[in-house]
């Protein structure tokens, strides 16, 4: 129990390079992940986490996020020498959460943000500006502004806003880290929406594009104070060997700007995030250190010590450690098709039940007490709260025969699920709770407190303004 409950930093900073992944790899098991879920839903529902009153919640297991922090540190510094400048920036947008950056924080890990909302959470969770970046293709002048007087990195999306940057800099000094996003217009994934490396894809400057490359070889001669260089090529649907390309192609670049320029200005190579997570099984592949070892292997020049690096995951570092769970309100069945009508549907599942094909998430299903169902299966529907046909988290799925009372859970829901809720309804915002489950004592910690019907009701214009419109 002691040994997990330590930040995972010291235990990096104590035992030295590369141990970290060895220590953590039994807590990172599939198996000991699926243990510590069943004994955080049979507590939550024991505990009243979930219950009549609160239908529906977000758990987060809490040494799953550390090991996996561990594992992402001890993964680049197992292929790095030592020294080298890694900055972990966590895509905020995953799971933006204060208490969740906190605790990234505390084991090493800083924040990509990409919206001023993004920004002041990093800033609520205490990130330094020097652990922080902001990427994002709308930057407005303030956000820029800021940025800049903060010394937060930036990366410029577009020749429109490298611009905005020249002014910028030129009124008032920053010792901002600065950037340009590339796209090296490797090809998409398998999923068109997340897919950043496309022709015509709205992110970074299209390098393969006529004239495109001669472009920023020359906005780097002629502004030496550009010193990073950024892409991120997609994200879940990405296979690794794409990943790989869109690195060395980014590498590639940064070697020509160097060579033109005569000098080693671009010293920081931004890599992105992206890695896909499997949301088949328990396991979790591909790992980040498979990751660094293929590029190792592929873009050596990259990892050997001349350049500084920054990755940005966001799902990969978070999905594994999220359980969506939710009662089973009634059952009935529909032209011979059961149906369970739970609490979990599109509003914290939006991805899911919009595009289905692309997002299937395991369902998992416990009793009335919390206890794994278990027994013959039976194609059944999962249907959420939503007012409209498509509110499905899963279709004809076979599971043990659900009955009121009983619970669901979706798994791997920790990135862009219950953390991103999506106001459908006027359904509330689920409650988050991080577990830790030691020796079989489960304990929780409100990660996020659950959404009030007085909060509802105001953030729907029904405060002090809601005469506004009559007054008209
Ligand atoms: C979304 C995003 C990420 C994180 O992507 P994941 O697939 O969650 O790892 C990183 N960088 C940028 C610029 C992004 O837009």
């Amino acid at each position: 129990m002691d040994h997990v409950e330590q930040p995972e930093r010291e235990h990096a900073a104590r035992d030295g390079r590369g141990r970290a992944d060895d220590e953590t790899r039994d807590l990172r098991s599939g198996a000991a992940a699926a243990a510590r879920r069943d004994l955080a839903v049979r507590a939550a529902v024991e505990q009243g986490v979930v219950s009549p009153a609160a239908p529906v919640a977000g758990l987060l297991d809490i040494a799953g996020i550390r090991a996996s922090a561990a594992a992402l540190r001890s993964a680049f510094e197992a292929v790095t020498p030592r020294g080298t400048p890694v900055l972990h920036a966590f895509a905020v947008k995953a799971t933006p959460l204060v208490p969740v950056l906190r605790l990234l924080r505390a084991a090493g890990i800083g924040a990509e943000v990409a919206s001023p909302g993004e920004l002041a959470l990093a800033r609520a969770a205490g990130i330094a500006p020097a652990d922080t970046v902001l990427d994002s293709p709308a930057k407005t002048p303030a956000e820029l502004r800021q940025a800049l007087a903060l010394g937060i990195a930036v990366n410029a999306d577009s020749p429109q806003e490298l611009a905005r940057v020249d002014a910028l800099i030129q009124s008032a000094p920053t010792s901002s880290p600065l950037g340009l996003r590339v796209n090296s217009q490797i090809g998409g994934g398998s999923i068109g929406a997340l897919s950043t490396a496309t022709a015509t894809s709205k992110f970074g400057v299209p390098l393969r594009d006529e004239g495109v490359r001669e472009w920023v070889v020359q906005a780097y001669l002629d502004r030496p104070w550009l010193t990073r260089l950024h892409a991120h090529s997609g994200s879940q649907g990405m296979p690794l060997e794409m990943m790989v390309r869109g690195v060395a192609a980014t590498y590639e670049l940064a070697e020509e700007i160097n060579a033109r320029v005569g000098r080693r200005q671009v010293d920081t190579i931004d890599i992105g995030g992206g890695l896909a997570v499997n949301f088949g099984s328990d396991e979790e592949t591909p790992t980040h250190a498979q990751y660094a070892r293929r590029l190792k292997a592929r873009v050596p020049g990259l990892l050997d010590g001349r350049y500084g690096l920054v990755t940005e995951f966001g799902r990969s570092l978070l999905a594994k450690h999220g359980t969506l769970l939710a009662r089973v309100e009634y059952t009935k069945e529909a032209g011979g098709r059961p149906i369970a009508v739970t609490h979990a549907g599109v509003q914290v599942a939006t991805r899911t039940v919009y595009a289905p094909a692309s997002w299937p998430l395991r369902i998992a299903a416990y009793d009335g007490e919390g206890r794994p169902k278990r027994g013959t299966t039976v194609g059944q529907d999962i249907a959420g709260p939503a007012c409209f046909a498509g509110d499905l988290l899963a279709e004809n799925r076979p599971l043990p025969p659900l009955a009121p009372g009983d619970h669901v859970a979706a798994l791997d829901t920790g990135a862009y699920y219950f953390a991103q809720h999506y106001s459908y309804n006027s359904l509330t915002r689920p409650g988050v709770h991080g577990f830790t489950a030691y020796d079989g004592e489960v304990r929780f910690a409100t990660a996020r407190e659950p959404q009030t019907l007085d909060a509802i009701v105001a953030e729907a214009g029904g405060g002090p303004e809601r005469d506004a419109l009559r007054r008209l």
